[in-house]
């Protein structure tokens, strides 16, 4: 099984959570991020003791959906909605809150009319 996990909002949100996910997952740790320095995303990655098998930067939000269906991704872990719209549904999402989904102050998630849907 192929872990990917996203890297702002993420991993720089609960470093310890994710240094210790990817410490103990069993197979391949794949970094998805939207950034364009590869050195800065990794120098982020050892600062916090993320295991991590590759680093993969993206330029578009559909990308990533791209990226985990070909790279064979089984779990992903991402803080916005619009990147895991397009993911196929044999994937299995984590949206991990933080301050840019979710408003603390009146306990909603921020979601956009493209990537949320009232019920
Ligand atoms: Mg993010």
């Amino acid at each position: 099984m192929i872990l990917g996990i996203d890297l702002d909002g993420c991993v720089d949100e609960a470093p310890e959570f994710f240094r210790t996910l990817t410490m103990a997952w069993p197979g391949d740790v794949l970094v998805i991020t939207f950034r364009d320095d590869r050195a800065k995303a990794e120098a982020v990655l050892a600062e916090h003791r993320i295991r991590y098998t590759d680093v993969v930067l993206v330029r578009s939000f559909d990308t990533k959906a791209d990226v985990i269906a070909e790279r064979g991704v089984s779990v992903y872990v991402d803080d916005q909605p619009e990147m895991l719209k397009n993911v196929s549904s044999d994937v299995a999402v984590m949206l991990f809150r933080n301050e840019g989904n979710f408003d603390f102050g009146d306990r909603r998630w921020k979601l956009s009319e493209h990537t949320g849907k009232l019920l």
